[in-house]
């Protein structure tokens, strides 16, 4: 068994679709587990769209318009037959996208995120399992909420690996046996599972990988391989950086921490059911299917020959110091994190001193007024805004020098491996020009 995921961008087209039927088509032999991300930047479109009809916006509808407008698109131009059974399965999901209009917001912001957002991958799943049917690549759609089971805690679901490690084998099981000599191919969703009492949750967004790696654990698989829009991971985001470099074989460890600090490339919790089971994960390029891409797996000892760079724009450093000006002890940190815990955001990068504690997040949490409120209650809190996270593995002094030019360093903590600098840029940069933009 091989698990492969594809992404948003690998789907996003109906010629994207036809090259995943190419890709398949190279496996002739080999049983499958394909698990799918919504096609495009349709989580995104499903955002703003929840969003709309929550506040009764009157853009709501034409958001939705706009996905279905999108997918039919897509679908015209894979499907010859405008009877074709795809589209009364794509209605039904927007037919259930439709009732949120009505609704605004009935239940849980994220109760409702989960139900809504998850309609992306079911939309996706649908259209490539049909048309890859239709290609001779003969496969059978699986619903992810009924193989991946999670605890309530909504869009992030926790996975009840033992509950799920049974409901994949009952449920694909007999499915691949059935197959028999023949290869089977099992298409499900990416990101999506289901609480026990069949409640749809996700596990947080970009979480396709992650929903890859659960397949891969479940079935012992021999591998992962995440097909992706790079030709594997590189040393640096070509976003930022004009000379990257790829990584042709990084160990579980090295690769976790790249993602720990923030590389877009691997979702962060995929590495870790990989580990434990010893099942190589490979990041290929969809583009050039047969180029080795990287590897990542046990036992590779070349982790530090390239320097990392890790990017992280729009950055917010706050500082948090006791009003009553006690010292940053145990019960002040469990009070801090408890806050970040109770908000669910997510600390980048922490420091603390006698009276102050700093800490590096995203400037983008909807949550963050509340938590600035809340810790407002017992602490004297500042921020600065603006500001860029840059994370170096594999570091040297030279290195440093030279990207922090017309920046002001305002926090830097390194370690043997890692180099980590919260930057001031100087002069008005790219990102804060397209932030300004959008
Ligand atoms: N579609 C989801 C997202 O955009 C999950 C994923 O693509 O991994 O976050």
């Amino acid at each position: 068994m091989k698990v492969f995921k594809f992404g948003g961008a690998s789907v996003k087209s109906a010629s994207a679709v036809r090259n995943i039927a190419d890709i398949l088509n190279r496996f002739p032999a080999d049983d499958l587990i394909v698990v799918i991300s919504a096609m495009g930047k349709t989580t995104n479109a499903l955002e703003r769209y929840l969003d709309a009809c929550r506040k009764q916006q009157p853009e709501a509808a034409a958001c939705l318009e706009q996905l279905k407008h999108y997918h039919l698109e897509i679908m015209d131009e894979l499907f010859a037959d405008s009877d074709h059974a795809v589209y009364t399965d794509v209605q039904f999901i927007f037919d259930h996208l439709q009732q949120f209009l009505e609704a605004g917001p009935a239940e849980s912001y994220d109760v409702q995120y989960d139900a809504m957002v998850s309609c992306g991958e079911l939309l996706s799943t649908k259209i490539v399992s049909h048309y890859l049917n239709d290609a001779a690549i003969v496969n059978q759609w699986f619903d992810a909420r009924e193989l991946i089971k999670t605890d309530d805690t909504f869009r992030e679901g926790k996975v009840d690996w033992k509950l799920t490690g049974y409901l994949v084998e009952k449920i694909l099981e007999p499915y691949f046996d059935v197959c028999d000599r023949q290869r089977g191919i099992a298409v499900t969703q990416g990101f999506i599972a289901g609480t026990i009492d069949d409640q749809t949750t996700t596990l947080g967004r970009e979480g396709s990988d992650y929903s890859g790696a659960i397949m891969a654990y479940c079935t012992d698989a021999e591998s992962l391989t995440i097909w992706k829009d790079v030709p594997g991971v590189l040393n640096a985001d070509p976003k930022y950086f004009d000379v990257t470099e790829k990584l042709p074989r990084i160990s579980y460890k090295e690769a976790t921490e790249l993602s720990y600090y923030g590389a877009s490339v691997i979702h962060p919790k995929t590495l870790k059911p990989l580990q434990n089971k010893q099942i190589p994960l490979l990041v290929k390029s969809f583009f050039m299917p047969t180029d080795e891409g990287t590897q990542i797996q046990e036992g590779v000892e070349c982790d530090h020959l390239v320097p990392s760079f890790i990017f992280k724009v729009d950055q917010m450093l706050i500082s948090i110091a006791p009003k009553d000006f006690s010292f940053i002890d145990e019960h002040n940190l469990s009070c801090i994190f408890g806050l970040f815990a109770k908000y669910r955001i997510k600390l980048r990068l922490m420091q603390s001193s006698a009276i102050s504690f700093s800490a590096c997040i995203d400037n983008r949490h909807d949550k963050l007024p509340q938590l600035l409120d809340e810790l407002g209650e017992n602490f004297e809190v500042k921020y600065n805004e603006g500001l860029e996270l840059l994370t170096i593995r594999h570091y040297d002094e030279p290195t440093i020098e030279r990207l922090i030019i017309d920046k002001e360093v305002l926090l830097i903590q390194k370690g043997r491996s890692t180099a980590r600098l919260v930057l001031r840029p100087l002069v008005e940069v790219e990102w804060m020009k397209e932030l300004k933009e959008a």
